[in-house]
């Protein structure tokens, strides 16, 4: 995923002298095994070059992060599902046994 990089007319709460620019990149993240590229922002300023994620910048990566792990619950939840169909199709005699 190649880097988005957004001017904002924002300033630099650190040193009051330059502006902000949003970066957005992409994150290597790794759930329960599986690894996906997700979007991650934060600001850089103009003047000191300061890296900053503000409440906002965090509060979308973590609803990026979440939106990943959600996925990754559902898709290893239907696998468990599938896996378990499979087995009673293996012995349909036991369980008529019981
Ligand atoms: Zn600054």
């Amino acid at each position: 995923m190649a880097e988005i990089i957004i001017p904002i007319d924002t300033a630099c709460p650190i040193c009051g002298e330059g502006t902000l620019i949003l970066h957005i990149e992409g994150d290597t993240m790794e759930y329960k095994g599986i690894t996906r590229t997700i979007p991650s922002q934060y600001k850089v300023c103009t003047a000191c070059g300061s890296e900053q994620a503000d409440i906002d910048d965090l509060r979308v990566n973590k609803r990026a992060m979440q939106a990943f792990k959600k996925k990754v619950d559902e898709l290893l939840t239907g696998q468990e599902v599938k896996t378990l169909r499979e087995n009673s199709h293996k012995k349909p005699s036991d369980e008529s046994l019981l």
